[in-house]
């Protein structure tokens, strides 16, 4: 059992930046948690409290149910594996690997186990005898992993592991640490600003921003149900299209369209309360837009700007004549034209309405 729990953890630094406000979740043993937000959210301060290498100013942190906010961080049983790998340069593959357990020293014959072990799942056999400067990027990164898991910590916390990789590897990389944590099933915490990381390892993700926890969920949870426009607009690549809009009569009118709303969007905001005229912002991913040609009263009509074709899909912009600008993803073969007047029709089942003055979720339930 490895169980941690973060009760009302708060960081504040010397200098007086709270960096980390009232964050309480409880990660189950086995568990895959990824933290994900942008630059500067709290990501890794809250990674390097539960590490103990950052004091935790209010809160508590508990560990299989034992208080850790003062124990020292070799007590707490868990590894960390760091963004720049913080291997030691002047010693071989094997020795960085049985540099921690030297340390807590385990016998001579349980540390030779470990690191075949170790070196057998993350195929660094035919490694151990180099030197990290005579290793690739990807293999390093394996080698800072075995040297976490030979400890066979608690907890896995890991800091953007793949963020010096290039994209290839990355995604090599990702999988790889998939496999590893079906194998290990160790309870793992991963820092990371990717969210086609954070979405494809995660078992829960928690989405941060500006020190604060905005939701914690599964990646389809928070792709289908985000709680509010943060969420909403940071998961999801090309990024959600919103629109200002008004209630008026069943549908949503705004600048230039107008969208009728399904029935059960009706329910949901008669049931909230929200009356006619009511401020409202309309969220509709890129991938829930379908392309006309000829006009028609439904949809958003503009001028096509940019075409990118990816392959699989292409993503078509579009700017609307009260200037908002459109991105809608459609079919590799999608035959357009530069500068043509097109009108996108969104999948009115799928569409995301928020509250304007607070930018939650209308569609959100506890
Ligand atoms: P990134 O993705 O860039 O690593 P992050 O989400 O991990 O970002 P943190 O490193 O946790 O962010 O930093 C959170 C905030 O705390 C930032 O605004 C940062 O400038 C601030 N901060 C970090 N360390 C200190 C410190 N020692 N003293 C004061 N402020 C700090």
């Amino acid at each position: 059992m490895s169980e941690v729990v973060l009760d009302h953890i708060q960081k504040i630094y010397p200098n007086g930046y709270q960096a980390v406000k009232d964050f309480s979740m409880t990660i189950h043993d086995r568990e895959f948690i990824i933290f994900v937000g942008p630059s500067g959210c709290g990501k890794t301060t809250t990674l390097r409290m539960i590490a103990g290498l950052e004091d935790i100013s209010a809160g508590t942190l508990t560990i299989d149910g034992s208080v850790c906010n003062n124990k020292e961080p070799k007590d707490r049983n868990i590894a960390m594996v760091f963004q720049n790998y913080a291997l030691y340069p002047h010693m071989t593959v094997r020795r960085n690997m049985e540099y921690p357990l030297k340390i807590a020293k385990l016998p001579k014959e349980e540390i030779d186990m470990r690191i075949d072990h170790a070196a057998r799942i993350l195929e660094l056999q035919n490694l151990l005898d180099r030197k990290p400067k005579a290793l690739s990027g990807g293999q390093r990164q394996r080698v800072a992993m075995g040297r976490a898991i030979v400890r066979n910590p608690k907890v896995l916390l890991m800091d953007e592991p793949l963020s010096n990789l290039d994209a290839k590897l990355r995604g090599q990389m990702r999988i790889e640490i998939a496999r590893l944590h079906k194998e290990l099933e160790t309870t793992t915490i991963y820092v990371t600003h990717d969210q086609t990381e954070a979405m494809t390892l995660g078992d829960r993700i928690v989405v941060m921003n500006d020190g604060v926890v905005q939701q914690i969920d599964t990646p389809q949870n928070l792709y289908e149900k985000p709680r509010n426009l943060f969420v909403a607009t940071f998961i999801g690549m090309p990024v959600m299209n919103v629109l200002e809009a008004q209630l008026d009569e069943n549908a949503l009118a705004g600048q230039g369209f107008r969208l009728t709303l399904p029935e059960s969007w009706n329910k949901i905001l008669k049931k909230k309360g929200i009356k006619q005229g009511k401020n409202l912002k309309v969220g509709i991913r890129p991938e829930n837009l379908s392309i006309r040609f000829e006009p028609s009263e439904q949809g958003l009509k503009g001028i096509l700007d940019v075409v990118e074709r990816l392959g699989s899909m292409t993503n078509v912009y579009m700017t609307m004549e009260n200037g908002s600008k459109i991105v809608a993803t459609l079919p590799g073969d999608v035959i357009v034209k530069d500068s043509e007047s097109i009108t996108l029709i969104p999948d009115q089942n799928a569409l995301h309405i928020f509250d304007a003055d607070t930018d939650l979720s209308l569609l959100y339930t506890e």
